[in-house]
């Protein structure tokens, strides 16, 4: 009998799953609502969304001059807050920012009164870190690398105060290089330690599971990141195999497997997964 096991952690994160969630009920009680940026990274998902008649724009500039725009869904990486004034002043706002980014954002509003010079970990054009340095008052850099930071560190030497954070889902190795480096050639840095376990439990329990199995199964969209690194990630153990649909499995030749492994990146919605799962479920 073959056996199908499914990551015990894998699909949306708590983050998107509650956006994804909470979009979904505003629409069951309001009209003209519009999403500022892609909720999530999966064709699938925001299927479902366009479905209930929920739109999405990337331009803030477009929403506020649009009359048929009344509603404003910010999504879980959160926005600058002075984009976040902008749309108040017009439109009704639904913060679905999430918890965990919340965090980070007030951590950095913090430190910016406290006039910190703060340092950054992340990618300076991802949603999530802009919004974030709309907190920090000017007072920052984004690096993406230590050697990044290295050779920034000029800017660093008449900096009385400097603290450390990171974009939630950075590199935990890039963070832990970084904050070596502080500790030693600037101890009194206040170093936070602001990553997000989601991905790395859900890249842990994969590879975990990739070690048990005979054929990995990652299900998301083409386009996400987090879904390529799961991929990636579990092609290291066994055979992987990426799925959108059931008919990205067609060619296998499901001879001699015993176990198939399923996992799925934190931007893959449960319908997508259970669909897969049927599909594997009725293979001979
Ligand atoms: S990865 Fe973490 S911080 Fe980002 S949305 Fe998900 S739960 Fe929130």
């Amino acid at each position: 009998m073959r056996q199908i096991i499914l990551s015990d952690k894998c699909g949306f994160c708590m983050g998107v799953k509650n956006a994804f969630n909470k979009s979904l009920e505003c629409s069951t009680k309001m009209q003209h609502i519009c999403c500022y940026g892609e909720i999530v990274h999966n064709k699938f998902a925001l299927q479902q969304l366009t479905d209930r008649n929920i739109t999405v724009e990337n331009d803030i500039n477009r929403i506020i001059a649009s009359p048929d725009i009344e509603n404003v869904i910010i999504r879980a990486h959160g926005i600058p807050p002075n984009e976040e004034q902008r749309l108040h002043q017009t439109k009704n706002v639904i913060d679905l920012t999430c918890p965990n980014v919340k965090k980070v954002q007030n951590l950095a509003q913090n430190l910016a009164e406290r006039d910190f010079f703060i340092i950054i970990l992340g990618k300076v054009n991802h949603p999530e870190i802009k919004g974030i340095c709309g907190y920090c008052e000017g007072h920052y850099i984004v690096v993406r690398s230590l050697s990044e930071l290295e050779a920034n560190s000029a800017m660093l030497h008449n900096c009385e105060r400097l603290a450390f954070i990171s974009q939630t889902t950075a590199n935990y190795k890039d963070f832990d290089s970084i904050a070596g480096y502080l500790a030693t050639h600037y101890p009194n840095t206040e170093i936070h330690r602001t990553l997000c376990h989601a991905p790395i439990a859900i890249q842990n329990a994969s590879t975990e599971l990739a070690k048990r199995v005979d054929i990995m199964i990652i299900i998301g969209d083409r386009q996400s990141a987090n879904t390529a690194t799961l991929y990636n990630l579990c092609c290291e153990h066994c055979r992987t195999f990426f799925a959108e649909t059931p008919a990205d499995l067609s060619g296998i030749d499901w001879t001699g497997v015993e176990r198939i492994g399923i996992s799925a990146g934190s931007s893959t919605p449960e319908s997508q997964i259970m669909r897969i799962r049927e599909y594997l479920d009725n293979i001979q």
